[in-house]
Order: C-alpha cells, then structure tokens, then sequence
C-alpha cells in the first residue's frame, strides 16, 4: 500500500473513494463536510438521510464509518466517519485512529483501489494536526500490515488530503519520522 500526502480539495480527487469527516447525524456540517455536500450534489444529503431512516436511526457512532455514492464527485463512493471531537471531551486515540481503520475496511469492501482522508477531526474537531497525522499513518500502516485471512487486500494507494501548506507540511513530516514510504 502506498501512502501519499497531497496539498488540496479532497473533493476534486481522482480516487475511487473520499473519506468524510462528518459528524453523527449524517445531515450536514461544515468544513469539509460542507465541501464534499456542496460538491457531491444534493443526491449525498438524501442518501445520508436514506441511511439515517433505515440502517442508522440512532446517527453514526464516533470510530465508525458508512459508505454513498459519490454522486457528482469524481469518487465513485464518499466514505462518512465520525472523528471523536475534542471539545467535547473525546480524546481517546483509539477512536480517531478507529475511523482510519474502519474506513479502509468498508474501502476494501467496496472493492475501491484508492482511498483520499482528509485531516480528520483535525478541524472543528480541535485535535492537533500533528497527532492526527500519526495516528492516521500508523492506522493506515498497520491496516496494510494486517493478517489477510483469506482476503485479496484492494486498497493500493492511501492519500492524506490536505487544504494547507502547512498541514500538508505536517503530514510529510509525519510520513518520513513514520519510516518514509510504506
Ligand atoms: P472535524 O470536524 O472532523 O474536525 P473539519 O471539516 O472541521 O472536520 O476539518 C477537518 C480538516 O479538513 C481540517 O484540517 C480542514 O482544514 C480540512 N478541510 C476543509 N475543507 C477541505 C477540503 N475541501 N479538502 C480537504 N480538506 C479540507
């Protein structure tokens, strides 16, 4: 699995799924939620809420993720996970890097080679960026690591989509005292 740091609009990667930062109602927030609604077409927020009437009544739980459609994105699928927020008093490292993890678990699923994370929870969400990028890292490492059990692995390549220089700059840095390429 190769892992790449990328300066940009997650919504405009060509990837075969983007990871949303969302939050537990599924119904819409800011940041790069906003962007991923606003760019994926309105047909995103009716399949959360599709989601929400049948298989999560209750919202998403922090750690967990649930794939769309893309819609209108160049993905063919968003991945929703809800990162744990910070000001809220989630500060438990298991469950940001659970949202890692299982989300490359539904990508395989899915069958997607190429996944995009933006700096989950890294926003709002007030975890420092440089904690969020090693933790995703070692999330991601460790996922490619894993016993395979029988499973054909499909994520190839992992991007981590970042909308600063200086989050990007962070993520690098990250990745090379991670061990450089994986
Ligand atoms: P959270 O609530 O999980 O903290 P936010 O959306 O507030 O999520 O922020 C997560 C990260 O996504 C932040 O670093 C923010 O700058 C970044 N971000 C916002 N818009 C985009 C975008 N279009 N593409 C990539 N990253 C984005």
């Amino acid at each position: 699995m190769r892992i790449e740091i990328v300066e940009g609009d997650i919504t405009v990667r060509p990837v075969d799924a983007i990871v949303n930062a969302a939050n537990s109602s599924l119904l819409g927030g800011g940041g790069v939620d906003g962007a991923i609604h606003r760019a994926a077409g309105p047909e995103l927020l009716e399949a959360c809420r599709e989601l929400r009437a049948t298989k999560l009544p209750d919202g998403l739980a922090v750690g967990a993720a649930v794939a769309t459609p893309g819609f209108l994105l160049p993905a063919k699928w968003v991945i929703h996970t809800v990162g744990p927020n910070r000001h809220a008093g989630q500060t438990n490292p298991a469950l940001l890097a659970s949202c890692f993890t299982e989300s490359l678990r539904i990508a395989d699923g899915l069958g997607a080679r190429s996944v995009a994370f933006p700096a989950v929870s890294a926003g709002v969400y007030g975890w420092d960026a440089r904690k969020v990028a090693q933790l995703g890292i070692e999330a991601v490492r460790a996922y490619a690591g894993r016993p395979l059990e029988g499973e054909k692995p499909m994520v190839e390549l992992v991007e981590f989509v970042l909308f600063s220089e200086e989050t990007a700059g962070i993520f690098r840095q990250a990745l090379e005292e991670s061990g450089g390429g994986p």
